[in-house]
């Protein structure tokens, strides 16, 4: 029987422009898909209504034809999709896995004395997951609030999980160390973490590619996978690109833009094909922490 026909996906988030690191990373997306006769889909990842803008969405666009990747389907927005986070909540709360959590950034900084960093930052210190009900009720409907899983207990429920990880080893799921994560913002319908495993198995995308910094955050998707019941896609980590320096490509870097080398007259088509043999302009580096 032939293989199930592999799926892989772009998921930017708007809030600048692309630069080679995200011509990088589209390109193997796309290839992992094409070289197999799959598809490529696109996903617009603008859930942050405040920093998501719209001309950096057609820049993406532009961007990727200028690549010369086509993806397949319509463009996926998280932005239309707060009634499919919403759900996935609610199937959580039934589990008697959420909690809101009231805190202010300035909150959580103050009850961390000694602040025990986990995988992605400091992790929450707890302090509403014991509030009594009563105060619970009052605060939900007077005050902003967020919505926490509480991990221990999903940890608990879920039992020992694990996921294929790019050549094929087996990584066994530590959401534990990650702490009580929010999963509902105060200003947006859904966090990341609960997004991008929703809509990954929405799309029904078998093999996820994308950059090695978003690794730790695979053991909370794999928890949320195993509570909803949704598939576990093959992840590839991939390297990220560094300077000379040794920074990270990043935007704030002031790394040059995809749209400026766009505008300059460069050829996307053959910067994707310098990409796909391994030819990385002088001075960057690809490096796997
Ligand atoms: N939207 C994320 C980003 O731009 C990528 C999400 C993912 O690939 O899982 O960094």
């Amino acid at each position: 029987m032939p293989d199930p026909m592999i799926i892989t996906r772009f998921a930017p988030s708007p809030t600048g422009a692309l630069h080679f690191g995200h011509a990088w990373s589209a390109v193997q997306a796309h290839d992992r898909a094409r070289d197999q006769g799959g598809r490529f889909l696109l996903r617009i990842e603008d859930i942050d209504g405040t920093r998501s803008r719209a001309d950096h969405i057609a820049g993406i666009l532009a961007d990727l034809a200028w690549l010369g990747l086509s993806w397949d389907g319509p463009v996926l927005r998280q932005s239309e999709r707060a009634s499919v986070y919403q759900a996935a909540l609610d199937r959580l709360h039934d589990q008697g896995l959420l909690y809101p959590c009231f805190c202010t950034r300035a909150d959580i900084t103050a009850r961390l004395s000694a602040p025990h960093a986990g995988p992605d930052g400091a992790v929450y210190p707890g302090s509403c997951r014991a509030m009594a009900p009563t105060e619970r009720q009052a605060r939900i409907t007077a005050e902003p609030h967020a919505w926490r899983i509480d991990m221990a207990r999903a940890v608990a429920l879920a039992g020992p999980l694990d996921w294929v990880d790019a050549q094929a080893s087996r990584v066994t799921a530590d959401p534990l160390a990650h702490g009580d994560v929010v999963l509902a913002r105060k200003d947006a319908p859904a966090s990341y973490h609960l997004a991008v495993t929703v809509d990954d198995a929405a799309q029904g995308v078998t093999d996820v590619v994308r950059g090695v910094d978003l690794f730790a955050a695979t053991h909370v998707h794999r928890l949320l996978q195993a509570l909803l019941d949704l598939p576990t896609p093959t992840y590839h980590h991939h390297a990220l690109l560094h300077d000379q320096q040794g920074n990270r490509l990043a935007k704030r870097s002031g790394a040059p833009t995809l749209a400026a080398l766009r505008a300059a007259g460069e050829d996307g088509a053959a910067l994707a094909q310098m990409v796909r043999r391994g030819q990385l302009p002088i001075g960057i580096a690809a490096i796997t922490p």
